[in-house]
C-alpha cells in the first residue's frame, strides 16, 4: 500500500513509518519538523506546516494516490496545553480537517489517546464505551478530532479507525532509534535522563493520589506494538472493516513509583528523586482494557513487560545521550 504518514519524523511517527517500510509498504512523510528529527526518518519526506490550508490542498494534487492515510502530527504534552490551550485547538484539530477536505474518502488513522477519557470512573480499565470526558486541553482536541472523524464517516464521506494510545514507550531493542524529545516532559526518558546527570533530579508529581501507592498509575506501551497496531488498522479499512475508536494498551498499570525502580533495575543505579506537587490535568489512573482493539483488528501487545520495555529505552539513551544529535 502507498500510505501517506504526518508527523513521520516523530517518535511513534517515525517508529511506525520504518515498521510499514519494512513490512513492504511505500511510505510518505509529511513533518514540519517542529518536533520531529530529520535524522529519525531516511525516506520520502515532505517538509509542511499542516495548519496551512492552501499547503496542504497544494500537495494534496500533486502527491499522488494513497491507499491510507495516518496522521500523528499533533501536540502531546498535557501541562503544555493546560498552560496554552488555543495552541493545543490550533496544532491538533485544524490539520485534522485541512487533511480531510483535502483527500476525500481516504481511510484516515487517527493518534487519539487516553487522555480523551478524562478522570476514570472507576478503577476498572478503561474501554472504549465510556464517555469522553477529557480533563485537559490536549485530550479534549483529540476527542474533538475523533468527533469530526465520526460525523466524515457517518456521511460516507471517508472511514477511519481512533487509536486511544496509553503511554507509549520503549525504543528499538538495538538502541538505533527512540525517543527524543525537547525538552522531555515524559516519565520514562526522564528517570533515565537523572540516572545519566542530564537532569538535576527527578520529580514526582504528586504522591498523594488515590492510587496504591499515591503516585499516577499508567499503561506503559510499547512503541513497536503501536507501530504494528497501525498497520493492522489500515488493514482493516482497506478491507472494508468499520470505523472504531480503539485503546491500545496493555491492560497491566505501573505506578510512578513502579517505573522509577523498573529503571532502577536495568541501570543498576539509583534515580535522584524528590516528591513534587501534582501536575495540573493528570488523572489518577489510566489503564486500558485492550479487549476490542483484539477482536476488531487481531493485535495485541506483545512486548509488555514492563522491565524489559525500560530496557529497550535504556539502550537507546545510552546510545544517544543527546537523542538525534548524538
Ligand atoms: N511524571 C512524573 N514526573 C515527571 C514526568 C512524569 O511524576 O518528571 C508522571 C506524570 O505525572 C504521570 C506519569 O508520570 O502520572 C506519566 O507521565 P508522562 O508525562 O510520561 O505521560 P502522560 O501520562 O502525561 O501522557
Amino acid at each position: 500500500m502507498r500510505i501517506l504518514v504526518t508527523g513521520g519524523c516523530g517518535y511513534i511517527g517515525s517508529t511506525t513509518a520504518r515498521h510499514l517500510r519494512r513490512q513492504g509498504h511505500e511510505v510518505v512523510v509529511i513533518d514540519d519538523l517542529s518536533e520531529g528529527h530529520q535524522a529519525a526518518w531516511d525516506g520520502a519526506m515532505h517538509q509542511l506546516d499542516l495548519r496551512d490550508a492552501d499547503a496542504v490542498q497544494a500537495f494534496a494534487l500533486k502527491a499522488g494516490e494513497f491507499g491510507g492515510l495516518i496522521h500523528f502530527a499533533a501536540r502531546a504534552y498535557v501541562g503544555e496545553s493546560v498552560e496554552q490551550p488555543l495552541r493545543y485547538w490550533r496544532a491538533n484539530l485544524v490539520p485534522v480537517l485541512h487533511l480531510c477536505e483535502a483527500f476525500p474518502g481516504l481511510p484516515f488513522v487517527f493518534s487519539s489517546t487516553c487522555a480523551t477519557y478524562g478522570e476514570p470512573p472507576n478503577e476498572d480499565p478503561l474501554h472504549e464505551q465510556l464517555p469522553l470526558r477529557p480533563v485537559n486541553p490536549y485530550g479534549a482536541t483529540k476527542a474533538a478530532a475523533e468527533r469530526l472523524l465520526q460525523d466524515r464517516a457517518v456521511a460516507s464521506q471517508g472511514s477511519y479507525v481512533a487509536l486511544r494510545y496509553f503511554n507509549a514507550a520503549g525504543a528499538e531493542p538495538d538502541g538505533s532509534h527512540g525517543e527524543a524529545h525537547d525538552p522531555e516532559n515524559h516519565l520514562i526518558p526522564r528517570a533515565i535522563q537523572a540516572v545519566q546527570g542530564l537532569l538535576p533530579g527527578l520529580t514526582i508529581f504528586g504522591n498523594d493520589w488515590p492510587t496504591p501507592d499515591g503516585t499516577c498509575v499508567r499503561d506503559y506501551i510499547h512503541v513497536r506494538d503501536l507501530a504494528r497496531a497501525h498497520e493492522a488498522a489500515l488493514v482493516h479499512l482497506g478491507q472494508g472493516g468499520e470505523s472504531v475508536a480503539l485503546n491500545l494498551g496493555t491492560g497491566q498499570g505501573a505506578s510512578v513509583k513502579e517505573v522509577v525502580q523498573a529503571v532502577e533495575a536495568v541501570s543498576g543505579q539509583t534515580v535522584p528523586c524528590e516528591d513534587g506537587p501534582r501536575r495540573p490535568g493528570d488523572p489518577s489512573y489510566l489503564v486500558a482494557n485492550p479487549r476490542a482493539a483484539k477482536e476488531i483488528l487481531g493485535w495485541e501487545a506483545q512486548e509488555s513487560d514492563l522491565l524489559a520495555l525500560v530496557q529497550t529505552a535504556w539502550n537507546w539513551h545510552s546510545q544517544h545521550p543527546q537523542g538525534y544529535r548524538s
